[in-house]
Protein backbone atom coordinates (compact mmCIF):
# COMPACT_ATOMS: atom_id res chain seq x y z
CA UNK A 1 0.00 0.00 0.00
CA UNK A 2 1.54 3.25 -1.02
CA UNK A 3 0.43 7.03 -0.34
CA UNK A 4 0.77 9.64 -2.89
CA UNK A 5 0.31 13.31 -2.49
CA UNK A 6 -3.21 15.27 -3.70
CA UNK A 7 -1.11 17.43 -5.23
CA UNK A 8 1.69 15.44 -6.95
CA UNK A 9 1.66 12.37 -8.71
CA UNK A 10 5.35 12.06 -8.19
CA UNK A 11 5.15 12.08 -4.64
CA UNK A 12 5.21 8.53 -3.24
CA UNK A 13 5.61 7.41 0.20
CA UNK A 14 4.92 4.61 2.50
CA UNK A 15 2.10 4.58 5.65
CA UNK A 16 5.16 5.26 8.02
CA UNK A 17 6.41 8.04 6.00
CA UNK A 18 2.94 9.47 5.36
CA UNK A 19 2.10 9.56 8.88
CA UNK A 20 5.72 10.48 10.25
CA UNK A 21 5.23 13.75 7.95
CA UNK A 22 1.97 15.01 7.78
CA UNK A 23 1.77 17.03 5.03
CA UNK A 24 3.52 16.81 1.92
CA UNK A 25 6.41 19.35 0.55
CA UNK A 26 4.28 20.38 -1.87
CA UNK A 27 1.21 21.40 0.35
CA UNK A 28 -0.95 18.09 -0.74
CA UNK A 29 -2.29 15.50 1.54
CA UNK A 30 -1.13 12.11 1.80
CA UNK A 31 -4.06 9.81 0.34
CA UNK A 32 -4.15 6.21 -0.16
CA UNK A 33 -3.30 5.09 -3.86
CA UNK A 34 -6.01 2.56 -3.80
CA UNK A 35 -8.38 0.79 -1.31
CA UNK A 36 -8.47 -2.27 0.42
CA UNK A 37 -12.05 -3.80 -0.71
CA UNK A 38 -14.51 -6.01 1.32
CA UNK A 39 -16.93 -8.01 0.63
CA UNK A 40 -20.34 -9.50 2.34
CA UNK A 41 -18.17 -12.05 3.51
CA UNK A 42 -15.73 -10.09 5.14
CA UNK A 43 -18.34 -7.91 6.60
CA UNK A 44 -19.76 -11.48 8.17
CA UNK A 45 -16.23 -12.02 9.99
CA UNK A 46 -15.86 -8.47 11.11
CA UNK A 47 -19.36 -8.70 12.60
CA UNK A 48 -18.04 -11.80 15.24
CA UNK A 49 -14.86 -9.74 16.19
CA UNK A 50 -14.66 -7.39 19.00
CA UNK A 51 -13.94 -3.54 18.21
CA UNK A 52 -10.01 -4.02 18.80
CA UNK A 53 -10.12 -6.84 16.13
CA UNK A 54 -12.21 -5.07 13.27
CA UNK A 55 -9.90 -2.19 14.10
CA UNK A 56 -6.42 -4.53 13.68
CA UNK A 57 -7.95 -5.52 10.35
CA UNK A 58 -8.50 -2.29 9.00
CA UNK A 59 -5.44 -0.44 9.52
CA UNK A 60 -3.14 -4.06 8.79
CA UNK A 61 -4.75 -3.44 5.17
CA UNK A 62 -3.53 0.16 5.15
CA UNK A 63 -0.52 0.08 6.58
CA UNK A 64 1.00 -3.65 5.76
CA UNK A 65 4.67 -2.53 7.34
CA UNK A 66 2.88 -2.65 10.86
CA UNK A 67 2.75 -6.21 12.45
CA UNK A 68 0.21 -7.70 13.86
CA UNK A 69 1.75 -7.46 17.07
CA UNK A 70 2.73 -3.83 16.62
CA UNK A 71 -0.85 -3.11 15.84
CA UNK A 72 -2.62 -4.96 18.68
CA UNK A 73 -1.16 -3.49 20.85
CA UNK A 74 -1.66 0.30 19.51
CA UNK A 75 -5.19 -0.17 19.55
CA UNK A 76 -4.99 -2.14 22.94
CA UNK A 77 -3.38 0.57 24.50
CA UNK A 78 -5.56 3.37 22.79
CA UNK A 79 -9.04 1.34 23.26
CA UNK A 80 -9.07 -1.20 26.01
CA UNK A 81 -11.21 -0.62 29.06
CA UNK A 82 -8.55 2.07 30.93
CA UNK A 83 -9.70 4.63 28.74
CA UNK A 84 -13.06 4.09 27.05
CA UNK A 85 -15.72 3.37 29.50
CA UNK A 86 -18.34 0.75 29.33
CA UNK A 87 -17.68 -2.93 26.96
CA UNK A 88 -17.58 -0.66 23.92
CA UNK A 89 -15.67 2.32 22.75
CA UNK A 90 -17.95 3.09 19.88
CA UNK A 91 -21.73 1.86 20.70
CA UNK A 92 -24.83 2.54 18.60
CA UNK A 93 -28.32 3.16 21.17
CA UNK A 94 -31.65 3.33 19.13
CA UNK A 95 -34.14 6.02 18.78
CA UNK A 96 -37.44 4.51 18.21
CA UNK A 97 -40.09 6.74 19.37
CA UNK A 98 -40.33 9.80 16.41
CA UNK A 99 -36.80 8.71 14.42
CA UNK A 100 -37.82 5.14 13.76
CA UNK A 101 -34.69 3.43 12.00
CA UNK A 102 -31.96 6.29 13.39
CA UNK A 103 -29.24 5.13 15.09
CA UNK A 104 -26.81 6.89 17.24
CA UNK A 105 -23.03 6.40 16.74
CA UNK A 106 -21.72 7.41 20.29
CA UNK A 107 -18.24 8.61 19.87
CA UNK A 108 -17.57 10.37 22.92
CA UNK A 109 -16.84 7.53 25.53
CA UNK A 110 -13.25 8.16 25.93
CA UNK A 111 -10.98 10.42 28.13
CA UNK A 112 -11.81 14.16 26.72
CA UNK A 113 -15.64 13.14 25.97
CA UNK A 114 -15.28 13.93 22.10
CA UNK A 115 -14.89 11.98 19.08
CA UNK A 116 -11.72 13.52 18.41
CA UNK A 117 -10.40 10.69 21.32
CA UNK A 118 -11.25 8.05 18.35
CA UNK A 119 -8.40 9.30 16.80
CA UNK A 120 -5.88 10.85 19.17
CA UNK A 121 -5.88 8.01 21.45
CA UNK A 122 -4.13 5.90 18.76
CA UNK A 123 -2.20 8.50 16.57
CA UNK A 124 0.86 8.80 19.23
CA UNK A 125 1.22 5.02 18.73
CA UNK A 126 1.05 5.17 14.94
CA UNK A 127 2.69 8.03 14.81
CA UNK A 128 6.41 6.64 17.37
CA UNK A 129 5.73 3.89 15.15
CA UNK A 130 6.44 5.52 12.05
CA UNK A 131 9.23 7.75 13.67
CA UNK A 132 11.32 4.87 14.24
CA UNK A 133 10.35 3.12 11.23
CA UNK A 134 11.29 6.11 8.93
CA UNK A 135 14.43 6.16 11.06
CA UNK A 136 13.89 9.10 13.10
CA UNK A 137 14.96 8.38 16.59
CA UNK A 138 14.23 12.41 17.99
CA UNK A 139 11.72 13.19 20.24
CA UNK A 140 8.56 14.39 18.21
CA UNK A 141 6.98 17.77 20.01
CA UNK A 142 3.63 18.25 19.05
CA UNK A 143 2.48 21.45 18.63
CA UNK A 144 -1.37 22.75 18.45
CA UNK A 145 -3.52 25.60 18.21
CA UNK A 146 -6.75 24.29 19.25
CA UNK A 147 -10.63 25.99 19.71
CA UNK A 148 -11.28 23.08 22.17
CA UNK A 149 -11.99 19.64 21.81
CA UNK A 150 -8.41 19.01 19.51
CA UNK A 151 -6.14 20.21 21.94
CA UNK A 152 -7.46 18.53 25.17
CA UNK A 153 -7.33 15.19 22.79
CA UNK A 154 -4.09 15.34 21.91
CA UNK A 155 -2.99 16.46 25.26
CA UNK A 156 -4.42 13.06 26.73
CA UNK A 157 -3.24 11.21 23.79
CA UNK A 158 0.11 11.90 24.23
CA UNK A 159 -0.03 12.12 27.71
CA UNK A 160 3.39 10.35 29.04
CA UNK A 161 4.10 8.70 25.71
CA UNK A 162 7.64 8.25 25.28
CA UNK A 163 9.70 10.35 22.78
CA UNK A 164 6.65 12.94 22.62
CA UNK A 165 5.91 16.37 24.44
CA UNK A 166 3.10 18.31 23.47
CA UNK A 167 2.56 21.81 23.80
CA UNK A 168 -1.39 23.08 23.45
CA UNK A 169 -2.12 27.01 22.71
CA UNK A 170 -5.40 27.90 23.37
CA UNK A 171 -7.55 31.33 22.91
CA UNK A 172 -8.07 33.18 26.35
CA UNK A 173 -11.33 34.05 25.46
CA UNK A 174 -12.21 31.67 23.00
CA UNK A 175 -13.20 28.08 24.72
CA UNK A 176 -15.70 27.18 26.91
CA UNK A 177 -15.30 27.12 30.76
CA UNK A 178 -15.18 23.03 30.38
CA UNK A 179 -12.90 22.96 27.58
CA UNK A 180 -10.58 25.63 29.87
CA UNK A 181 -11.00 23.78 32.64
CA UNK A 182 -10.11 20.20 31.02
CA UNK A 183 -7.04 21.87 29.44
CA UNK A 184 -5.54 23.48 32.65
CA UNK A 185 -5.89 20.54 34.87
CA UNK A 186 -4.39 18.22 32.25
CA UNK A 187 -1.83 15.98 34.20
CA UNK A 188 1.35 14.03 32.25
CA UNK A 189 5.12 14.83 32.56
CA UNK A 190 5.27 15.75 28.64
CA UNK A 191 2.50 18.27 28.43
CA UNK A 192 2.44 21.83 28.92
CA UNK A 193 -0.67 23.98 28.23
CA UNK A 194 -0.97 27.86 27.64
CA UNK A 195 -3.49 30.46 26.63
CA UNK A 196 -2.98 32.97 23.71
CA UNK A 197 -4.04 37.16 24.53
CA UNK A 198 -5.89 36.55 21.21
CA UNK A 199 -8.49 34.53 19.64
CA UNK A 200 -8.29 31.63 17.75
CA UNK A 201 -6.71 32.79 14.45
CA UNK A 202 -3.99 34.26 16.46
CA UNK A 203 -3.07 31.11 18.07
CA UNK A 204 -3.49 28.93 14.76
CA UNK A 205 -0.99 31.93 13.08
CA UNK A 206 1.44 31.69 15.63
CA UNK A 207 1.60 28.06 15.50
CA UNK A 208 2.17 28.06 12.02
CA UNK A 209 5.04 30.72 11.77
CA UNK A 210 6.84 28.11 14.70
CA UNK A 211 6.40 25.19 12.15
CA UNK A 212 7.90 27.10 8.59
CA UNK A 213 10.40 29.17 11.17
CA UNK A 214 14.16 28.55 10.22
CA UNK A 215 15.54 29.61 13.78
CA UNK A 216 13.16 27.60 15.65
CA UNK A 217 14.12 24.35 13.38
CA UNK A 218 17.32 24.60 13.99
CA UNK A 219 17.04 25.47 18.08
CA UNK A 220 14.95 21.85 17.76
CA UNK A 221 17.70 20.43 16.10
CA UNK A 222 19.94 21.14 18.86
CA UNK A 223 17.59 19.65 21.39
CA UNK A 224 17.01 16.37 19.18
CA UNK A 225 13.44 17.44 18.12
CA UNK A 226 11.71 17.75 15.49
CA UNK A 227 7.69 19.74 15.14
CA UNK A 228 4.75 17.18 13.96
CA UNK A 229 1.25 18.60 14.67
CA UNK A 230 -1.76 16.46 15.52
CA UNK A 231 -4.28 17.76 13.04
CA UNK A 232 -6.70 16.23 10.71
CA UNK A 233 -4.71 16.23 7.63
CA UNK A 234 -2.67 13.95 9.44
CA UNK A 235 -3.25 10.05 8.09
CA UNK A 236 -2.86 8.56 10.83
CA UNK A 237 -5.96 10.44 12.14
CA UNK A 238 -7.80 9.70 9.35
CA UNK A 239 -7.41 5.67 9.25
CA UNK A 240 -8.54 4.78 13.05
CA UNK A 241 -12.07 6.96 11.49
CA UNK A 242 -12.70 4.36 9.30
CA UNK A 243 -12.93 1.52 11.49
CA UNK A 244 -16.03 2.98 13.31
CA UNK A 245 -18.18 3.15 10.18
CA UNK A 246 -17.43 -0.58 9.85
CA UNK A 247 -17.73 -1.38 13.47
CA UNK A 248 -21.44 0.36 13.20
CA UNK A 249 -22.59 -1.53 10.21
CA UNK A 250 -21.26 -4.91 11.61
CA UNK A 251 -23.02 -4.24 15.15
CA UNK A 252 -26.41 -3.54 13.27
CA UNK A 253 -25.55 -7.14 11.27
CA UNK A 254 -24.85 -8.76 14.18
CA UNK A 255 -27.89 -7.90 15.84
CA UNK A 256 -29.96 -8.77 13.14
CA UNK A 257 -30.55 -5.37 12.19
CA UNK A 258 -29.05 -5.80 8.57
CA UNK A 259 -29.83 -9.19 7.46
CA UNK A 260 -29.20 -9.70 3.47
CA UNK A 261 -26.21 -8.68 1.51
CA UNK A 262 -26.22 -5.12 0.69
CA UNK A 263 -28.44 -3.69 2.24
CA UNK A 264 -27.23 -0.10 2.53
CA UNK A 265 -27.13 2.74 5.65
CA UNK A 266 -27.48 6.56 6.02
CA UNK A 267 -24.23 8.16 7.36
CA UNK A 268 -24.97 11.62 8.81
CA UNK A 269 -21.95 13.50 10.36
CA UNK A 270 -21.85 16.87 11.62
CA UNK A 271 -18.77 18.41 10.11
CA UNK A 272 -16.18 21.41 10.70
CA UNK A 273 -13.10 20.37 8.69
CA UNK A 274 -14.49 17.31 6.76
CA UNK A 275 -12.65 14.49 8.57
CA UNK A 276 -14.81 12.67 10.04
CA UNK A 277 -17.17 12.23 7.16
CA UNK A 278 -14.14 11.24 4.49
CA UNK A 279 -13.68 8.44 6.68
CA UNK A 280 -17.17 7.30 6.28
CA UNK A 281 -16.59 8.33 2.15
CA UNK A 282 -13.20 6.16 2.74
CA UNK A 283 -15.68 3.30 3.95
CA UNK A 284 -18.14 3.39 1.34
CA UNK A 285 -15.57 3.10 -1.46
CA UNK A 286 -14.33 0.03 0.23
CA UNK A 287 -17.36 -1.77 0.14
CA UNK A 288 -19.36 -0.78 2.81
CA UNK A 289 -22.68 -0.51 2.04
CA UNK A 290 -24.03 3.23 2.57
CA UNK A 291 -26.48 4.83 0.56
CA UNK A 292 -25.95 8.85 1.37
CA UNK A 293 -23.25 10.36 3.34
CA UNK A 294 -25.55 13.11 4.79
CA UNK A 295 -23.04 16.66 5.74
CA UNK A 296 -24.53 18.39 8.25
CA UNK A 297 -23.07 22.27 9.08
CA UNK A 298 -24.53 24.79 11.19
CA UNK A 299 -24.23 28.12 9.64
CA UNK A 300 -20.98 28.40 8.66
CA UNK A 301 -22.99 26.39 6.06
CA UNK A 302 -19.77 26.86 3.22
CA UNK A 303 -19.97 22.78 2.59
CA UNK A 304 -23.62 22.49 2.26
CA UNK A 305 -23.15 25.15 -0.57
CA UNK A 306 -20.32 23.43 -2.28
CA UNK A 307 -22.59 20.08 -1.84
CA UNK A 308 -25.69 21.85 -3.22
CA UNK A 309 -23.80 24.04 -5.82
CA UNK A 310 -19.93 23.04 -6.76
CA UNK A 311 -18.72 25.95 -5.59
CA UNK A 312 -16.87 26.95 -2.63
CA UNK A 313 -16.62 29.82 -1.55
CA UNK A 314 -14.78 31.09 1.83
CA UNK A 315 -15.50 34.67 1.00
CA UNK A 316 -18.46 34.72 3.81
CA UNK A 317 -18.67 36.02 7.31
CA UNK A 318 -17.81 33.87 10.16
CA UNK A 319 -20.24 32.97 12.60
CA UNK A 320 -19.44 32.02 16.35
CA UNK A 321 -22.10 29.37 16.91
CA UNK A 322 -23.02 26.74 19.93
CA UNK A 323 -21.45 24.18 17.71
CA UNK A 324 -17.99 25.67 17.97
CA UNK A 325 -15.80 22.75 17.01
CA UNK A 326 -17.73 23.18 13.48
CA UNK A 327 -17.18 27.02 13.30
CA UNK A 328 -14.45 26.32 10.07
CA UNK A 329 -14.60 28.05 6.65
CA UNK A 330 -11.59 26.05 5.18
CA UNK A 331 -12.47 22.11 5.49
CA UNK A 332 -8.85 21.12 4.55
CA UNK A 333 -9.69 17.29 4.42
CA UNK A 334 -11.93 18.28 1.07
CA UNK A 335 -9.03 18.15 -0.80
CA UNK A 336 -8.70 14.54 -0.41
CA UNK A 337 -12.42 13.98 -1.90
CA UNK A 338 -11.47 16.06 -4.24
CA UNK A 339 -8.89 14.39 -5.35
CA UNK A 340 -10.29 10.83 -5.43
CA UNK A 341 -13.74 11.75 -7.31
CA UNK A 342 -11.46 13.35 -10.07
CA UNK A 343 -10.02 9.85 -10.46
CA UNK A 344 -6.35 11.05 -9.38
CA UNK A 345 -5.87 14.94 -11.27
CA UNK A 346 -2.91 16.30 -8.75
CA UNK A 347 -3.24 19.07 -11.35
CA UNK A 348 -6.46 19.73 -11.50
CA UNK A 349 -6.55 19.70 -7.27
CA UNK A 350 -3.60 21.53 -7.24
CA UNK A 351 -5.31 24.62 -9.10
CA UNK A 352 -8.61 24.56 -7.28
CA UNK A 353 -6.38 24.84 -4.05
CA UNK A 354 -4.41 27.35 -5.56
CA UNK A 355 -7.48 29.43 -6.57
CA UNK A 356 -8.66 28.78 -2.78
CA UNK A 357 -5.79 30.66 -1.13
CA UNK A 358 -5.95 33.39 -4.04
CA UNK A 359 -9.54 34.21 -4.30
CA UNK A 360 -11.14 32.70 -1.63
CA UNK A 361 -13.34 30.06 -4.24
CA UNK A 362 -13.08 27.30 -6.61
CA UNK A 363 -16.28 25.80 -8.80
CA UNK A 364 -15.68 22.71 -9.36
CA UNK A 365 -16.42 20.67 -13.04
CA UNK A 366 -19.69 18.94 -14.03
CA UNK A 367 -18.25 15.70 -13.63
CA UNK A 368 -17.05 16.16 -10.39
CA UNK A 369 -20.24 17.51 -9.30
CA UNK A 370 -22.39 14.78 -10.74
CA UNK A 371 -20.04 12.38 -8.56
CA UNK A 372 -21.00 14.94 -5.89
CA UNK A 373 -24.68 14.67 -5.78
CA UNK A 374 -25.11 11.01 -6.67
CA UNK A 375 -23.13 10.42 -3.30
CA UNK A 376 -23.67 13.20 -0.78
CA UNK A 377 -26.53 15.13 0.60
CA UNK A 378 -26.27 18.51 2.82
CA UNK A 379 -27.86 20.72 5.02
CA UNK A 380 -27.40 23.54 7.90
CA UNK A 381 -28.80 24.51 11.09
CA UNK A 382 -28.85 27.39 13.20
CA UNK A 383 -28.61 28.13 16.24
CA UNK A 384 -32.43 28.62 17.42
CA UNK A 385 -32.87 25.58 15.66
CA UNK A 386 -30.18 23.25 17.00
CA UNK A 387 -31.69 24.22 20.76
CA UNK A 388 -34.62 22.87 19.00
CA UNK A 389 -33.27 19.42 18.10
CA UNK A 390 -31.76 19.03 21.75
CA UNK A 391 -35.22 19.93 23.50
CA UNK A 392 -36.95 17.26 21.04
CA UNK A 393 -34.51 14.37 21.04
CA UNK A 394 -34.93 14.68 25.18
CA UNK A 395 -38.58 15.32 25.26
CA UNK A 396 -39.13 12.95 22.80
CA UNK A 397 -37.03 10.03 22.60
CA UNK A 398 -35.78 10.39 26.03
CA UNK A 399 -32.21 11.01 24.69
CA UNK A 400 -29.96 13.86 25.43
CA UNK A 401 -27.38 15.21 22.74
CA UNK A 402 -24.89 18.09 22.64
CA UNK A 403 -25.22 20.47 19.73
CA UNK A 404 -22.85 19.24 17.67
CA UNK A 405 -24.55 16.07 17.26
CA UNK A 406 -28.29 17.88 17.18
CA UNK A 407 -27.07 19.58 14.39
CA UNK A 408 -26.82 16.03 12.90
CA UNK A 409 -30.35 15.17 13.70
CA UNK A 410 -31.91 18.52 12.45
CA UNK A 411 -30.02 18.29 9.02
CA UNK A 412 -31.43 14.48 9.00
CA UNK A 413 -34.88 15.30 9.18
CA UNK A 414 -34.28 17.98 6.91
CA UNK A 415 -33.21 14.92 4.46
CA UNK A 416 -36.15 12.69 5.45
CA UNK A 417 -38.47 15.83 4.21
CA UNK A 418 -36.87 16.54 1.22
CA UNK A 419 -36.37 12.78 -0.12
CA UNK A 420 -39.13 11.46 1.93
CA UNK A 421 -36.11 8.37 2.71
CA UNK A 422 -37.57 7.57 5.83
CA UNK A 423 -36.84 3.36 5.53
CA UNK A 424 -33.29 3.15 5.12
CA UNK A 425 -31.54 2.29 8.74
CA UNK A 426 -29.12 5.32 9.19
CA UNK A 427 -26.30 5.92 11.67
CA UNK A 428 -26.28 9.36 12.92
CA UNK A 429 -22.88 10.35 14.19
CA UNK A 430 -22.85 11.64 18.11
CA UNK A 431 -19.66 13.66 18.45
CA UNK A 432 -19.62 15.07 22.20
CA UNK A 433 -20.81 14.04 25.43
CA UNK A 434 -23.77 16.57 26.28
CA UNK A 435 -21.88 17.45 29.18
CA UNK A 436 -19.27 18.66 27.58
CA UNK A 437 -21.36 21.58 26.33
CA UNK A 438 -23.86 21.66 29.28
CA UNK A 439 -24.39 25.72 28.75
CA UNK A 440 -26.16 24.94 25.14
CA UNK A 441 -27.65 21.40 26.73
CA UNK A 442 -29.61 23.43 29.62
CA UNK A 443 -30.39 25.98 27.69
CA UNK A 444 -31.97 24.19 25.01
CA UNK A 445 -34.08 22.49 27.72
CA UNK A 446 -34.90 24.91 30.63
CA UNK A 447 -35.55 27.78 27.75
CA UNK A 448 -33.42 29.70 30.18
CA UNK A 449 -29.75 31.12 29.33
CA UNK A 450 -27.23 29.02 31.73
CA UNK A 451 -23.68 30.67 31.77
CA UNK A 452 -21.13 30.09 34.40
CA UNK A 453 -18.30 27.93 36.10
CA UNK A 454 -18.05 24.55 34.45
CA UNK A 455 -18.53 22.77 37.34
CA UNK A 456 -22.27 24.01 38.76
CA UNK A 457 -23.45 23.67 34.82
CA UNK A 458 -22.35 19.80 34.72
CA UNK A 459 -24.54 19.49 38.22
CA UNK A 460 -27.23 21.56 37.11
CA UNK A 461 -27.31 19.51 34.27
CA UNK A 462 -26.97 15.94 35.72
CA UNK A 463 -29.70 16.98 38.72
CA UNK A 464 -32.19 18.13 35.54
CA UNK A 465 -31.98 15.13 33.76
CA UNK A 466 -31.30 12.14 36.03
CA UNK A 467 -28.18 11.34 34.19
CA UNK A 468 -24.95 10.90 35.68
CA UNK A 469 -21.78 13.18 34.73
CA UNK A 470 -19.11 11.03 32.69
CA UNK A 471 -16.04 10.06 34.98
CA UNK A 472 -13.47 12.01 33.33
CA UNK A 473 -15.44 15.59 33.25
CA UNK A 474 -16.65 14.74 36.98
CA UNK A 475 -13.31 14.23 37.98
CA UNK A 476 -12.02 17.70 37.14
CA UNK A 477 -12.95 19.16 39.88
CA UNK A 478 -10.70 17.09 41.96
CA UNK A 479 -7.79 18.23 40.15
CA UNK A 480 -5.12 20.79 40.60
CA UNK A 481 -4.85 23.85 37.83
CA UNK A 482 -1.45 23.21 36.48
CA UNK A 483 -1.23 25.79 33.26
CA UNK A 484 -2.49 29.22 34.43
CA UNK A 485 -0.01 31.18 32.05
CA UNK A 486 -1.01 33.07 29.11
CA UNK A 487 1.32 35.35 26.62
CA UNK A 488 0.87 37.52 23.63
CA UNK A 489 0.73 35.52 20.36
CA UNK A 490 4.15 37.31 19.85
CA UNK A 491 5.84 35.55 22.30
CA UNK A 492 4.91 31.88 21.72
CA UNK A 493 7.76 30.69 20.54
CA UNK A 494 9.47 32.31 23.45
CA UNK A 495 7.25 29.76 25.77
CA UNK A 496 8.04 26.88 23.22
CA UNK A 497 12.02 26.93 23.76
CA UNK A 498 11.23 27.70 27.54
CA UNK A 499 9.21 24.73 27.98
CA UNK A 500 11.24 22.83 26.19
CA UNK A 501 14.28 23.72 28.09
C1 LIG B 1 -14.06 18.23 15.57
C2 LIG B 1 -15.51 18.08 15.86
C3 LIG B 1 -16.47 18.01 14.83
C4 LIG B 1 -16.11 18.16 13.36
O1 LIG B 1 -15.38 17.07 12.84
P1 LIG B 1 -14.59 17.21 11.46
O2 LIG B 1 -13.82 15.95 11.32
O3 LIG B 1 -13.67 18.41 11.65
O4 LIG B 1 -15.55 17.45 10.37
C5 LIG B 1 -17.79 17.80 15.18
N1 LIG B 1 -18.17 17.71 16.48
C6 LIG B 1 -17.29 17.77 17.49
C7 LIG B 1 -17.77 17.67 18.90
C8 LIG B 1 -15.92 17.96 17.24
O5 LIG B 1 -15.04 18.03 18.26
Amino acid sequence: MKYISTRNHAKVVSGAQAIAQGISEDGGLFVPSQLPHYAYSDLQALAGSSYQERAVKILKDFLPEFSLDELRQAVELAYGNHKFSGEHPAPLSLQQKKHLNMYMLELWHGPTCAFKDMALQLLPHLLTSSLRKTGCDKTAVILTATSGDTGKAALEGFKDVPGTKVMVFYPQEGVSPMQKLQMVTQEGENVAVCAVQGNFDDAQTGVKSIFTNDAMRKQLEARNAVFTSANSINWGRLLPQIVYYFSAYCDLMATGEMDYEGETINIVVPTGNFGNILAAFYAKEMGLPVGKLICASNSNDVLTEFIRTGVYNRNRPFHTTISPSMDILVSSNLERLLYHLTGGKADQVRQWMQQLAQQGYYRVDPETMQKITDLFWAGSCGDEDTLKSIREMYQVENYLCDSHTAVAVHVYEEYVKATGDSQTPTVVVSTASPYKFPESVLCAITGKQSEGEAIPLLDALSALTGTAVPEPLHRVREKAVRFSASCAPESMAEVVLATLG
